[in-house]
């Protein structure tokens, strides 16, 4: 039996039992790092010092009859946009060098009181803008399912690690599909939360009225138990909202008869894979065949998303970023000769390529002038993507859609044309306009042996249904027993 390739649940039962440490674990996991890491490219730093003093620390605490938390002794990879203190985090940019947090966020302090091992933090694109992890700043993170071809992103380091078994678990951040669509380019399982459900406190800001940590699992269990360590209030976070957490893990096992999915005419669309297009049907009939009822829906404003999204996105991404300003954090350029020099030089050097084109697209669509007739207007459209969800769910439980219109693409394939890269989220970017859960999970494979993803769209902070329509879905299916021939 291999560790490294148990699930969260199964890795708890063992721990649980003694049957492993949580040093033999993490040993497991270091070990596979070494051999595979290489090709992969996932980790930006890996912990392993640290890791292995919590890890034996957790087990003298078990051994001594200690109350040591759910997740004691499960190594996880965290994205490299969540503070972690005393652990460099770089947002994959450059102009974090060397920028080492004071604190952790709060997702990071409730894994720890759960008895997580941090294992490393994961490579993205730069500042999570991006669809292919090829915009970090520092390395090109390969997809497990074929070397040549993108994890997808920006959490495609989180995604690439749990599909390889680089780690049992990781988290991801969300802000128009980063969770969804890496875990559909490499056959995981990944949820992007409501916008409140889980604390940003601690997650460096992309577009603040869009972004949600979230889970990225190798199964629909290991993402429920995740979930429910990270959501709930924070005083540390005004936008997060006080409602109760269910027990998500224990209210999987429900039935789905009965329920209704809409099936939204408008992700239909002409430029899909139609090898995905066959997947989502068939998981459709899928859940048909387990007693839910598919009934085809609109959502007509469905088509200005990405529109929208690039300007609500880049808007609050230039007001985010006006702080790295070389005093504060991180890299400074060593050739400014006066304070305004540095800043610019700083900047200059410090950002990538599409970080620079989207405070610049952002700045411009906030500017005296050009505010009404795009950043107001692109509030306003965002108010009737809202509202297409809000009539859909009078007549569905939850909306299933693909998660991306084709499978990962090759590395290189869209570098260069910024546009087809932002279409790879056509499906992923209305649930954060609109602030509703969604849930990414494995449904089929192409002829070449890459993963398809489905994507499920539930009702605010209805995260147990859409997990539950996921379990059931993976209870009848086989696709997340798959693993990539590496
Ligand atoms: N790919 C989208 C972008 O580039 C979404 C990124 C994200 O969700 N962080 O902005």
């Amino acid at each position: 039996m291999e560790l490294t390739g148990l699930t969260i649940h199964e890795l708890q039962g063992l721990l649980r039992r003694r049957e492993v440490t949580a040093k033999q674990v993490l040993m497991a996991f270091l070990k596979r790092i070494a051999q595979v890491e290489g090709k992969i490219q996932a980790y930006m730093t890996v912990t392993g010092l640290e890791a292995l003093r919590t890890a034996s620390r957790l087990d003298r605490r078990r051994q001594a009859g200690e109350n040591v938390g759910p997740l004691a002794g499960i190594p996880l990879a965290i994205k490299d946009v969540i503070c972690t203190q005393d652990v460099p985090t770089t947002c994959s940019s450059k102009i974090l060098d060397g920028f080492i947090p004071p604190y952790d966020a709060t997702v990071m302090r409730r894994l720890d009181q759960a008895g997580m091992v941090l294992l490393g933090k994961t490579n993205m694109d730069e500042f999570a803008m991006g669809s292919s992890t090829e915009n970090s700043g520092y390395k090109v993170t390969h997809n497990p399912w074929d070397l040549d071809r993108v994890p997808g992103g920006s959490s495609g380091g989180s995604a690439a690690a749990v599909t390889a078994d680089l780690c049992a678990g990781a988290l991801g951040s969300d802000t128009g599909g980063s969770i969804r669509q890496p875990a559909a380019f490499c056959r995981i399982v990944g949820v992007k939360p409501t916008y409140g459900r889980v604390s940003r406190y601690g997650l460096v800001a992309f577009a603040s009225s869009l972004d949600q940590i979230g889970p990225m699992t190798k199964d629909v269990r290991d993402a429920a138990i995740l979930l429910g360590v990270i959501a709930g209030h924070d005083a540390c976070d005004s936008t997060s909202v006080n409602v109760p957490v269910p027990d998500y893990a224990a209210q999987l096992g429900r039935e789905v008869t009965g329920l209704r999915i809409g099936i939204p005419k408008e992700y239909f669309i002409e430029g899909m894979d139609p090898e995905v297009e066959t997947a989502i049907r068939a998981a459709i009939n899928v859940l048909e065949s387990l007693g839910a009822k598919a009934e085809s829906i609109s959502l007509p404003h469905t088509e200005y998303a990405v529109a929208t999204y690039y300007l609500v996105a880049t808007a609050e991404a230039s007001s985010n970023l006006a702080r790295y300003d070389a005093v504060k954090y991180g890299f400074r350029a060593r050739e400014a000769k006066d304070l305004l020099s540095m800043y610019m030089k700083s900047r200059q050097n410090g950002f990538g390529a599409e970080v620079k084109r989207r405070i610049m697209l952002g700045t411009y669509a906030l500017s005296a002038g050009y505010y009404d007739a795009y950043y107001l207007k692109a509030l306003k459209v965002r108010t009737l993507i809202r509202k297409d969800f809000e009539d859909a769910f009078k007549r569905c439980e939850v909306i299933l859609t693909p998660t991306a219109p084709t499978p990962a693409f090759r590395l290189g394939e869209k570098t260069d044309d910024p546009l087809t890269m932002y279409l790879s989220d056509i499906f992923t970017i209305s649930a954060n306009l609109a602030g509703i859960p969604g849930v990414c999970l494995p449904c089929g494979f192409t002829q070449a042996g890459l993963p398809i993803g489905l994507q499920l769209l539930g009702k605010p902070f209805d995260e147990a249904t859409l997990l539950q329509v996921a379990f059931a879905y993976e209870q009848a299916t086989e696709w997340h027993k798959r693993n990539p021939p590496l």
